[in-house]
């Protein structure tokens, strides 16, 4: 990856769906758990963040399924997407600085930096934030002054269209309506920074 500036530039990233397939990995560990046999289109089709409602489960018991299969969802065998993890490591050896910023509860924030760094991703203790809600990252990033935040959440992304960051929203079946630079495959990033 060639950027095309020498200037070293601040990179900030969500975590859950924007670089690891969290969702995909908890629809699969759902049909274990409830013995149900979805296919993957049906997964794709899901319009919103929650993947409840193909098992047939209301708003609560979603909550409550999401909840009690959290470590399992978390901590085992969630995979990066194709290319995030070389990609920020050539960011990285780039000497970009990457930051994560993700809205994972402070309770399990340090074990999900360890389980990142596990999966090969760049990280450096002081460039992870976690525990803050979604509409308070906002916060963090304007401290940062990040040049880029890629995420892939409407609710966050529509906090921050009158920053000076420029956005890129992670494709996904349910952010299709946002209109800003969109990632599809991280192999892609360098070609949509380079656009910029
Ligand atoms: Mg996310």
């Amino acid at each position: 990856m060639n950027l095309t500036r020498d200037e070293k530039m601040k990179f900030g990233f969500d975590i859950d769906d924007t670089l690891i397939n969290l969702r995909e990995h908890a629809f699969s560990l759902y049909k274990q758990k409830l013995n149900k046999d979805l296919s993957l289109d049906v997964f794709h089709a899901i319009k919103k963040v929650e993947i409840h409602e193909p098992f047939g489960l209301t708003e609560d018991q979603g909550k409550e399924m999401w909840n009690s299969s959290l470590e399992e969802i978390y901590f085992t065998t969630c995979p990066p997407f194709t290319g995030a993890v070389e990609t920020l490591q050539e960011l990285y050896n780039q000497g970009h600085e990457i930051y994560y910023i993700t809205a994972r509860p402070k309770e399990h924030g340090e074990r999900t930096k360890d389980w990142m760094k596990q999966q090969g991703f760049p990280i450096q203790d002081e460039r992870f934030f976690y525990g803050m809600k979604d509409d308070e990252k906002i916060n963090i990033i304007q401290q940062l002054k990040l040049d880029y935040y890629v995420d892939d959440k409407p609710a966050v992304l529509n906090t921050l269209t009158g920053e000076p960051v420029k956005l890129i929203v992670k494709d996904q079946s349910y952010n299709q309506d946002l209109d800003m630079d969109r990632i599809v495959t991280w192999t892609d990033f360098p070609e949509i920074i380079q656009g910029n």
